[in-house]
């Protein structure tokens, strides 16, 4: 196993090719200049589900009404759980003359009803259109309530003028959580500190991005069993998966919890699974920046490559060896692979998602000898292409960002690959193309277990490729005239 990673750096792959890259240009002939059915969702919907991932936090939304109703409803259908957004519900007069009583109103309410240890606040479209600055309403309140006893602490995210999409507001979401909960006003720049493993288990800050409850709990496992204290940002490893309640619980158990923000001070290292992440939007810079703590930055490991570069990191920082469960399920997958290459090698594949879930799976289907021939996402971040030729060495034939499915139908018409791999907004076009559609990601609408669904590590990688070649199965079965055994 490779275990020579470097922190501080994203990883290369030597056999990548210096061809430019050419993605396929897309003119959109005879269609109105509107989106149809985004491939993302907005911003403050990031903000929301990071801070579900904060021990006993809730979020208000500063804007109308409609916003957090939306997104709680899409968080519910993916989740399965309930979720409680509040709202600072805005009015017509609240809308021209601004809503700074209505935002204290709704933050005397929810300390009435929640009594949560943090209030976060961010603002959608309306608020950010009048430009209310909830810091200083925040301040406000804060003077107004000088002296109670139970105030929460308060977490106002910037104005984001409404740019954006779910993952930068959640990676906005989780830098201000570290900005407000980790460190303080004291924390001024320092230069990078040589950190090195003690004999007490040492802290490591995970920013896993989006990824499922289920691949959380993994990521947490794999971390302490490389001897290393996970703190992962957001943690919806219960929060949005937890068990049968005897009582409805205003607030879920679960979330990152106080301690655990003190701990990230001290945290040998971060990861972040990112490499498309904005350095002003990144958790993980800001401690690097302000602390000097190491940072590695890799897209979401699927794959054997990407799984040994984070473990490899992992036990670099801890001094350790890996263990033999990890190694085992290594070992499995490599041999899944030579099993199962059969039915994938050359397939051709389009991917769609979130930038870093998109790269992620990219370098897997790279690795198992499928053709990534179309790559699309919502995300504005310009840098897919080049990521994907720096990382794995290959490009997409078609490239689509800040798309629509409307777009991405039109492609996949032409291109006609065999298998669409993303979330369940994909299956009108899987549908009406008759492809078939492997989902990964978020949102998951269409199917029950989205909370479960893993794609990290060695172990997440084996359960997308048994999916995967099960689904070129199905649909070979399903053409021809079938066959009992294989
Ligand atoms: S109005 Fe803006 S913030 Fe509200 S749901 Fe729509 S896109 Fe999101």
């Amino acid at each position: 196993m490779n275990t020579t990673p470097t922190t501080n750096q994203t990883p290369t792959n030597e056999t990548a090719k210096t061809e430019p890259i050419r993605p396929l240009k897309i003119s959109k002939p005879g269609r109105a200049p509107v989106t149809h059915n985004a491939c993302t969702v907005c911003l403050p919907l990031g903000v929301s589900l990071a801070f579900r991932g904060v021990e006993n936090a809730v979020v208000i939304l500063h804007g109308s009404q409609g916003c957090a109703t939306y997104i709680r409803r899409y968080l519910i259908s993916h989740f399965k759980e309930p979720v409680d957004i509040a709202s600072s519900s805005f009015t017509e007069a609240t809308a021209v003359f601004g809503g700074a009583q209505n935002l204290k109103t709704a933050i005397d309410n929810v300390r009435i009803s929640y009594k949560p240890a943090i209030i976060a606040i961010g603002t959608t479209c309306l608020a950010d259109t009048i430009g209310e600055d909830v810091s200083m309403i925040v301040r406000e309140y804060l003077k107004e309530h000088e002296g109670e006893g139970d105030l929460p602490l308060f977490v106002p995210l910037p104005m984001q003028n409404s740019r954006g999409t779910h993952i930068d507001g959640l990676h906005q979401a989780c830098r201000a959580a570290v900005e407000y909960l980790s460190l303080g006003p004291e924390d001024e720049a320092q230069a990078p500190v040589e950190r090195s493993h003690t004999d007490s288990i040492s802290p490591v800050g995970i920013f896993p991005g989006l990824v499922s409850p289920a691949d959380i709990r993994y990521l947490k496992e794999l971390v302490r069993d490389c001897g290393l204290q996970p703190v992962v940002l957001p943690d919806l490893s219960e929060t949005m998966e937890g068990g049968l309640w005897d009582r409805y619980e205003p607030i879920p158990e679960g979330g990152t919890a106080p301690a655990e923000f003190a701990a990230l001070r001290e945290a040998l290292g971060t990861v972040e699974f990112s490499t498309t992440v904005r350095k002003d939007s990144s958790a993980a810079e800001l401690l690097r920046e302000r602390l000097g703590i190491p940072l590695l930055r890799l897209p979401i490991p699927v794959g054997i490559a990407a799984t040994d570069r984070f473990i490899g990191t992992l036990l670099e920082w801890s001094g350790n060896e890996i263990s033999q469960a990890h190694q085992r399920e290594r070992d499995r997958l490599i041999d899944a692979y030579a099993d199962g290459h059969k039915y994938l090698s050359g397939l051709r594949v389009a991917v769609f998602g979130e930038e870093d879930l998109v790269l992620g799976l990219s370098g897997f289907l790279h690795e198992v000898g499928m053709e990534v021939v179309i790559a699309g996402t919502g995300g504005r971040t310009s840098q897919l292409a080049a990521e994907m030729q720096r990382l794995y060495g290959c490009r997409p034939e078609i490239l689509l960002e800040d798309t629509d499915f409307e777009a991405l139908r039109e492609v996949v018409a032409e291109a006609r690959p065999e298998v669409l791999i993303g979330n369940s907004k994909g299956y009108s076009l899987s549908r009406a193309l008759s492809i078939p559609l492997v989902r990964v990601g978020f949102p998951i609408h269409d199917r029950f277990g989205a909370a479960r669904v893993q794609v990290c590590g060695y172990r997440g990688t084996q359960m997308l490729f048994d999916r995967i070649v099960n689904t070129v199965i199905d649909k070979q079965q399903a053409e021809s005239i079938g066959y009992p055994y294989m």
